[in-house]
């Protein structure tokens, strides 16, 4: 059997690598355009920034060792241009040599990965533009700053790329402004996680253009003038693009295979494309949201590697089939990361599920033992069912941990309310007795059970102002001196039993305090009593961060000069 194999990091490196592992007397070429193999694009970023210092750390495999190892033809600077379907074949050229040949497969895997957006905008095509996908990107981008007076840097683009760029480009001592299109940093969680990781980002020096575009870009005195959408001018020594990826699916489009989302190409669940002697893998492949069902594109590392391995088994006579993504996520933003899982409220939305929410910020371990710090933790789950859909996480500490739990269980079909129930190892360095995952499902077991019923910083507009309801605030009167919303009264938690007269029982309360336990009990207190209480997710600590950085977000300044 001769296998050839489109590329040769993610998908097709780990594809080679389990089809040698399976059949010893296979025939396996890869042919990869770049001069690497099996490359780590994950950690590109940090040679950047210098936190990787060792080239030879990027590129862990040569082409000689790799294919010594695996007993697999590797060709780098190798690029196919063509498959010819008809006679099983592909065309390659070489890139050292512009010399072109042909090669037969028995069968084909395509991994190509993806491609940096960009576009199309005037002065776009100008050599101070940039974007980061392959070792050589990387180089490029490094030495243009080693061998210039680079000081301002454009990054467009506020997602992983593009932030990850903008952390290792201000350690290395660069002003950095982020232009992105959205209003909110990392789309990938919702706007309330995203207003910690704001102010975060502006502590550490970067600034960031929300809800604004790049229109065009002038070349002026080895300059680049970037015109915004907002009609400012930043003046800028480079500019990274790092707005998205699209499917690098060329060769499949042309060879005629089925096309899905942005022309990635359709597969099935063993990686099959609708040529049965072609597979592909990675971020060129269309795959099922696991919990959405739908179609989807899911540019990630993880996927890809076990596509890649899918592909070869079933080459191989193997059953395995791709289970779907869930889009897990981690990246590490200087000391603090974010993480997310599953569906988030945006798209919950869209495609119009009935779902329910909590909003909860516990320790990261026992806040008596030394150097925790909080959780920022949103779950979302479907209200009739009870099925989890997503999670996402904001901290500094034992982020990763929660989400895979969380992950794990979105995986296997746990009920939000089994979190609760998870038997989760503790001790004071690492957890809680009641880890925070086990309190999301407390409380969302708690609203299943009408114990806990939310209002949230979407509902205030509607109920400030209105003198059908109490709006209570059940903080200390220090606290609630020190900033409150609006229209709420102030009975501390611990006064509210002997105060309870003042609240008038025929209106619904809706009860705040800092983080959301106190102004649980204090519902509690209420409900039990015979009021109807509602208990303000995320507290007071949540309302503020949002509502400053609401106001912080339109007055942000650019790092670089602003010419108009
Ligand atoms: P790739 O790994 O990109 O490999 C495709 C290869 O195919 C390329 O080397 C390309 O040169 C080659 N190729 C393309 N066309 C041809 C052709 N016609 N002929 C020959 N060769 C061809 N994911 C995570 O999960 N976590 C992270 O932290 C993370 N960080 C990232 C940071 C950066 C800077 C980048 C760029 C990506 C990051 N990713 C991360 C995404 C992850 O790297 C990709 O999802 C994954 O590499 C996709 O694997 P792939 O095999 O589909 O494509």
């Amino acid at each position: 059997m001769k296998v050839v194999i489109v590329g040769g990091v993610a998908g097709g490196a780990s594809a080679a690598a389990r089809l040698r592992r399976l059949n010893e007397e296979a025939e396996i070429i890869i042919f990869e355009r770049s001069g690497y193999i099996s490359y780590a694009n994950c950690g590109l970023p940090y040679y950047i920034g210098g936190i990787i210092v060792d080239k030879k750390q990027l590129t862990l495999q040569t082409p000689k060792s790799f294919g010594t190892r695996f007993n697999i033809d590797v060709r780098v600077k190798h690029e196919v241009l063509k498959i010819n379907r008809e006679d099983k074949s592909v065309l390659v050229r070489n890139l050292d040599t512009n010399e072109e040949f042909i090669e037969t497969y028995d069968k084909l895997i395509l991994s190509p990965g993806a491609k940096a957006m960009y576009p199309d905008i005037e002065g776009i095509d100008n050599d101070k533009v940039f974007s980061l996908r392959t070792v050589e990107d990387t180089y490029r981008i490094d030495d243009y700053i080693n061998n210039n007076e680079v000081n301002n840097i454009v990054v467009s683009g506020g997602g992983f790329i593009g932030l990850e760029l903008a952390e290792n480009l201000s350690l290395k001592g660069k002003n950095v402004t982020i232009i992105q299109l959205s209003g909110q940093l990392m789309d990938q969680v919702d706007s309330e996680l995203s207003s910690f990781i704001h102010p975060y980002l502006r502590e550490k020096g970067l600034n960031f253009y929300l809800s604004t575009t790049i229109n065009k870009i002038e070349d002026k005195n080895n300059k680049l003038n970037l015109t915004l959408s907002n009609d400012k001018v930043l003046e800028a020594d480079m500019l990274i693009m790092a707005i998205g990826v699209i499917p690098e699916s060329k060769l499949g489009k042309e060879c005629g295979l089925k096309l899905g989302i942005k022309d990635s190409i359709v597969v099935d669940e063993h990686m099959a494309t609708s040529d049965k002697d072609i597979y592909a893998v990675g971020d060129v492949v269309q795959i099922k949201n696991r919990i959405s069902g739908l179609d989807s594109l899911i540019s990630l590392a993880g996927p890809a590697n076990k596509q890649g391995r899918i592909a070869a088994d079933n080459i191989c006579g193997i059953d395995s089939s791709y289970k779907g993504g869930q889009g897990s996520s981690v990246i590490k933003l200087f000391d603090m990361t974010v993480a997310s899982t599953g569906l988030n409220e945006k798209v919950l939305k869209k495609m119009d599920i009935d779902y329910d929410k909590v909003f909860l910020s516990p320790s990261s371990h026992a806040s008596y033992y030394p150097d925790s710090t909080t959780l920022n933790m949103k779950v979302l789950f479907e209200k009739k069912t009870d099925r989890l859909l997503g999670a996402q996480i904001v901290g500094f500490d034992g982020v990763d941990k929660r989400i895979d739990v969380l992950s794990t269980a979105i995986f296997t079909g746990l009920k939000a309310s089994d979190l609760k129930d998870l038997d989760l190892a503790y001790a004071p360095p690492y957890s809680s007795a009641k880890d925070p995952v086990n309190m999301a499902g407390f409380m969302i077991d708690n609203i299943n059970k009408g114990i806990l019923k939310q209002f949230f910083y979407e509902d205030l507009d509607n109920l400030i102002d209105r003198d059908d309801i109490t709006l209570l605030d059940t903080r200390t009167t220090k606290e609630y001196s020190s900033g409150h919303v609006d229209g709420f009264i102030n009975i501390p938690v611990d006064e509210l039993r002997e105060r309870i007269n003042e609240i008038d029982k025929n209106k619904p309360v809706y009860v705040m305090c800092q983080s959301g336990i106190r102004s649980y009990i204090a519902t509690r207190i209420l409900a039990n009593l015979g009021y109807d209480a509602y208990n303000y997710s995320g507290g007071y600590r949540l309302y503020s961060i949002i509502h400053d950085d609401k106001i912080a977000s339109r007055s942000a300044l650019p790092c670089g000069k602003e010419i108009r």
